[in-house]
């Protein structure tokens, strides 16, 4: 047994540590913005059906190019796109890496705009891409003026723009991608992991006559799918190929093919829960303001809560009531994921008692 310090680790990549938010078991989890009305049985045995087919296939390496699923990826997106402009991996996570590996690069430089998905700049990191990051404006908003200048002066080859962004919420204009895209000439990715849950219309309308927009999608939120991990991405296939280039052969397992496709299958059944949590999220804006917090508009199915005098001695005590959210790390706020009816009168409730 040794430890890291007396390995030859990659220097830069001396005293970091993994990222993910604690995993604590307790009843009601509010804090990674999974889908918590979870999946019905009729749902759980089309997905079983699906695998079970693909499983008497195990012998062979799965579709490398996975061309029924993009297909039904790009059925369900709509907008006309094709199979050919769509790409998956296992997360979107991965999507993002197998982007910066393919236009990332220590030649190149990302920006984003913070506070944002805490992954980006441990993506550029993985894949020695140097990374900026350039503060939000007033209320975390991004209007088109502030990323005209920003992006123009800073001249990256990579700029992300996370819409609606985590984690605070904050909505992103269709005006706004216009101005970023036109403002630079590499490659602008606009990650609508939360998307489902907006009201605005998503970038994939802009996506025609821009070769270098790229939009990435998860099953992970609205989809109530993160354990199986699929992510996705529609772009010009030129995009694709690039990530063609970079991904692992065979990287989509023939299980994770078979349980996407019989997620899309079912999509109408698995998304119906996605005016409900919207309706929670507002339940838990008008609930923590009656509270004299003060909680940030959102397009997402989570809310950032600001006014906290002391928020970690708060994310310690509804633990101890039971509820995980998160402290994202910005000063006076919690981020709290909207769930079922029952989890946000719980949360109200167990908040009103910790505050008084
Ligand atoms: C949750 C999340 C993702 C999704 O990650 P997966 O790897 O698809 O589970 C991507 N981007 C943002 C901003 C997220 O919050």
């Amino acid at each position: 047994m040794t430890n890291l310090e007396n390995l030859p680790l990659r220097p830069d990549l001396a005293g970091q540590v993994p990222y993910g938010a604690p995993q604590i078991d307790v009843p009601i989890r509010l804090n990674v913005n999974e889908n918590t009305h979870g999946i019905s049985e009729q749902v759980a045995l089309r997905i079983v059906e699906r695998i079970a087919e693909a499983a008497l296939t195990l012998n062979r390496y799965p579709d490398r190019e996975f061309m029924e699923l993009r297909g039904m990826l790009a059925e369900f997106l709509g907008e006309g796109l094709t199979p050919e402009q769509i790409w998956a991996a296992n997360g979107s996570n991965e999507v993002l890496q197998q982007f910066f590996q393919a236009f990332g690069g220590p030649e190149a430089t990302a920006l984003s705009f913070d506070p944002t998905y805490s992954m980006y700049p441990n993506i550029s990191r993985n894949t020695l891409t140097p990374y900026v990051s350039v503060p939000r404006e007033e209320g975390f908003v991004l209007t088109p003026d502030f990323v005209r200048t920003e992006i123009s002066k800073r001249k990256p080859s990579i700029v992300i723009l996370c819409g609606p962004n985590n984690p605070t919420g904050t909505a992103l204009s269709l005006e706004t991608v216009e101005a970023a895209y036109e403002s630079f000439d590499g490659m602008l990715l606009i990650d609508e992991a939360y998307q489902e849950f907006a009201d605005g219309p998503s970038a994939l309308t802009l996506l025609s006559d821009r070769p270098r927009l790229v939009i990435s999608r998860t099953m992970s939120k609205a989809f109530a799918f993160a354990g199986a991990r699929v992510g996705y991405m529609a772009a010009d296939p030129a995009v694709v190929d690039a990530m063609r280039i970079v991904r692992l052969p065979y990287h989509l397992s023939a299980l994770t093919q078979a349980a996407a496709m019989a997620a899309l299958e079912t999509s109408a059944e698995l998304l119906r829960s996605v005016d409900q949590i919207k309706v929670q999220r507002e339940r838990i804006i008008a609930g923590v303001r009656k509270l004299g917090l003060s909680p940030y508009p959102s397009e997402a199915n989570f809310v950032l809560v600001d006014g906290f005098e002391n928020p970690k001695e708060i994310f310690e005590e509804l633990i101890g009531k039971g509820i995980i959210v998160r402290d994202v790390g910005i000063p006076g706020c919690l981020r709290i994921t909207a769930g079922t009816e029952a989890e946000t009168t719980r949360l109200l409730g167990e908040l009103a008692l910790l505050l008084d």
